[in-house]
């Protein structure tokens, strides 16, 4: 198998003389055994020498300067194990190359075989030189020579099959990779390699490519992404911006591996194009903190610029004013011209506002037709004042839209910070305040934050709280006012009022719960309550009596009114023509279908329909002539003192005579004195209700009032004071 050892014999034995001496056969003797003794010392270090080779995990082989065997070990004889039996000491290496050639043992010697075994001997006389050298089965072996002192040659041999097999499919993965990989030395970060994906994707040619480093093709970052302190997740997680070849940026994201490249240290890298995704990722962050329709921050942006401002402001001790905008006619601009048109106001507005702004302030829309503007610097409170005029007259300009000038207008509510609120949600809650009273002020007007408006907006979240705990365990109920003929003195009706009785307040008038209930909705809940507790107690009572039951404009909206009207008379029995419903003017402002028709069904039922407080509103005869109402209420402010005021006496006379023409009961509320009684009288009005007849009572009340008319109207008179 392996070669045997090849030992040269130091000397030869030396010839006896003729004439020898029992000395000279002694030294003779001597002389032998020691050679004997050199001899086998020789063997055994070739031995041992042999041993520890056969242990290598390489094959070895040693050659005399003219390339002869002299030792190879075991490895060695497994790696070429075709030609094990050749490698005898003495054996020419060109000898067993020639056998090996012949047999096909080296698929690169095929058709040139002269010429490749005088390659491979010339590389003997160029040692320090690795080589690779393919195998007929497909291994792939790593040759490395080196000159020995004595002018002959070691040769090491590696098989590196697996090791090929790897980098040819490392290779196969990076090349068909389709993510865009770059393979960089470690040390001077020049790009070695990169794939297709990478050529196609950066629109380099290779050559240019493969002459770059990391850091040109990067557009901020000197560094190579692989130096640094960053942990690989740290990295990983990181967006770079590299510069592709038609001078474009990308976003990219980098996967980094070291690992070594052509012996060398090296760093492959894995770039994931993400500029889509950062792309649909801040627009969605866009949209998510902007308002589609203007393209301006919406209220989540705002509040956290707002909070960032006041941070800032903290400090330096600047005042920050927001002011809270709201389109005055928004609504019905929007309903009677259409979405489109109010868009294009919306944007209108938009426009003007940025333009009437400094650079450091900052508009936001928040809701429909609600703005907000933050002004930044401000000294005192006339700095806002005046950006609120500004602003004001800027909206109200006219506008243009397919043909239709627009006018529109806003209204403006101020909060200054720190003063009314050092955080965004206090101060928007507080302009928002301010603003309804602006509202209630007119259009077109704005209104500074008051800390009463605050303890106002308080005690109405304390009456909404209550109010419907007040709902929910049946607190509400009616009281009874009567309505009184004013020529018989005859009692025709009661007016049921709602009526709260507080545990800790006591009795709350309806004029404080009653436009909370309107501002929460509970006022549907009041108001079926109303209906049903009325109608029930009304169907006690004589059959020639009627109950007016209060409706608010909200009542209208919600779309079940018929329904909650037609429940309430059906179970309680009451017959239709004894109900009243009255109304106000405000209802009919609108002038919707969906009342009118919900009014008409009512009437239809039998239901008599009051028009109630009239004179406080527009007082639109187009109002009267839009419906057939059946009563007309005179407001109590026209009644009060109208014995005295001629102004009101000609009110009176001349809706009494309307009343007439129109075939309609007119009804003086708030009759407090006989002179005004004598007066509504005289001028023909044909009822009254006031304190003068009565209050409101509760239903338990009531009966006994009934029979005191009775009483009263034997008497022929007409007062029924309790
Ligand atoms: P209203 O419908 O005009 O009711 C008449 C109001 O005038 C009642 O006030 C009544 O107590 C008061 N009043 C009657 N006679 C006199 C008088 O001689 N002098 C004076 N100064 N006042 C008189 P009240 O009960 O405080 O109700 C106020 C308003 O609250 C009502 O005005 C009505 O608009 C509303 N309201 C009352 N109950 C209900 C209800 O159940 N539903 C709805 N939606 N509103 C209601
Ligand atoms: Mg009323
Ligand atoms: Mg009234």
């Amino acid at each position: 198998m392996h070669a045997k050892p090849s030992v040269r014999k130091a000397h030869a034995a030396p010839k006896l003389k003729m004439r020898k001496t029992l000395a000279d056969a002694g030294e003779i003797a001597r002389t032998r055994a020691e050679a004997e003794a050199a001899i086998a010392d020789a063997q055994k270090s070739n031995e041992r020498l042999r041993e520890a080779i056969d242990i290598l995990p390489q094959g070895i082989v040693f050659l005399d300067a003219d390339g002869r065997y002299i030792l190879c070990n075991k490895k060695y004889s497994e790696i070429y194990h075709k030609s094990a039996d050749l490698f005898q000491p003495g054996a020419y290496l060109k000898d067993t190359l020639r056998i090996g050639v012949e047999r096909g043992d080296y698929p690169e010697a095929e058709g040139r075989e002269e010429e490749w075994i005088a390659e491979r001997l010339a590389k003997l006389n160029r040692p320090g030189e690795r080589h690779e050298q393919t195998l007929s089965d497909g291994r792939v072996i790593l040759i490395e020579e080196r000159k020995t002192a004595d002018g002959g040659v070691i040769g090491l041999r590696v098989d590196i099959t697996e090791l090929k097999e790897r980098e040819a499919s490392f290779r196969l993965l990076f090349d068909s990779n389709p993510v865009p990989m770059i393979v960089c030395a470690q040390d001077d970060e020049r790009i070695i390699s990169v794939n297709e994906a990478a050529l196609s994707h950066y629109g380099y040619a290779r050559e240019d490519f493969q002459k770059l480093k990391i850091s040109h093709i990067q557009a901020f970052e000197a560094e190579a992404p692989w130096t640094g302190e960053q942990t690989n997740e740290e990295r990983v997680a990181r967006t770079w911006k590299h510069i592709k070849a038609d001078g474009s940026l990308i976003d990219v994201a980098i996967y980094s591996r070291h690992l070594i490249f052509d012996d060398k240290p090296a760093v492959l890298l894995a770039l994931m194009d993400i500029t889509e995704r950062k792309r649909a990722e801040s627009r969605l962050a866009f949209m998510a903190q902007h308002d589609g329709l203007t393209g301006l921050p919406n209220r989540i942006l705002l509040r956290q610029k707002l909070d960032e401002l006041l941070v800032g402001t903290r400090r330096s001790g600047e005042k920050v004013a927001v002011l809270f905008l709201d389109l005055d006619n928004f609504k019905a601009i929007n309903d009677t011209l259409g979405h489109a048109i109010g868009d294009k106001l919306l944007k209108g507005v938009t426009k003007r506002l940025k333009s009437s702004l400094r650079e450091e302030d900052s508009v936001a829309r928040l809701g429909s037709d609600e703005f907000a503007v933050v002004q930044a610097g401000v000294q005192q409170p006339e700095d806002v004042a005046f950006l609120a005029r500004r602003l004001i007259d800027a909206v109200g300009e006219p506008y243009l839209f397919d043909g239709h000038t627009i006018v529109s207008g806003a209204s403006i509510g101020i909060a200054i910070a720190p003063g009314d609120g050092d955080d965004a949600e206090k101060l928007l809650k507080n302009a928002d305040m301010a603003l309804s009273r602006a509202k209630s002020e007119g259009n077109a007007t704005f209104s500074f934050f008051e800390s009463e408006m605050d303890a106002r907006a308080q005690t109405r979240r304390r009456i909404e709280i209550d109010l419907r705990d007040a709902i929910e365990n049946s607190v509400l109920q009616p009281y009874y006012q009567p309505l009184v003929d004013l020529k018989s003195g005859r009692i025709t009706g009661f007016e049921a009022l709602v009526r709260w009785p507080h545990p800790e307040r006591g009795m709350i008038p309806p004029g404080e719960f009653i436009p909370v209930a309107e501002e929460t909705g509970l006022i549907n809940a009041v108001g079926g309550l109303m209906l049903r507790r009325a109608c029930t107690d009304a169907a006690r009572w004589p059959d020639d009596v009627r109950v007016a039951v209060n409706l608010s404009p909200l009542q209208f909206r919600v779309g079940n009114l018929l329904s909650v009207v037609m429940d309430a008379l059906k179970h309680s029995g009451l017959p239709p023509k004894r109900l009243e419903l009255e109304i106000t003017e405000t209802l009919l402002m609108d002038k919707s279908d969906q009342v009118l028709a919900t009014l008409h069904a009512l009437r239809a039922l039998g239901v008599r329909i009051s028009m109630d407080d009239f004179g406080t509103g527009y007082s639109s005869l187009s109002y009267l002539r839009s419906f057939p109402f059946d009563k007309i209420k005179i407001d109590q402010s026209f009644v009060r003192g109208l014995a005295s005021n001629h102004d009101a006496q000609a009110i009176v006379r001349s809706i009494v005579s309307l009343g007439k023409g129109l075939g309609v009961t007119i009804t003086a509320e708030g009759v407090e004195t006989e002179a005004e009684l004598s007066c509504l009288r005289a001028e023909g009005c044909d009822e009254g209700q006031g304190f003068l007849f009565s209050r409101a009572r509760a239903n338990g009340e009531i009966t006994q009032l009934l029979l005191a008319q009775c009483e009263a109207n034997a008497q022929a008179g007409n007062a029924l004071v309790a």
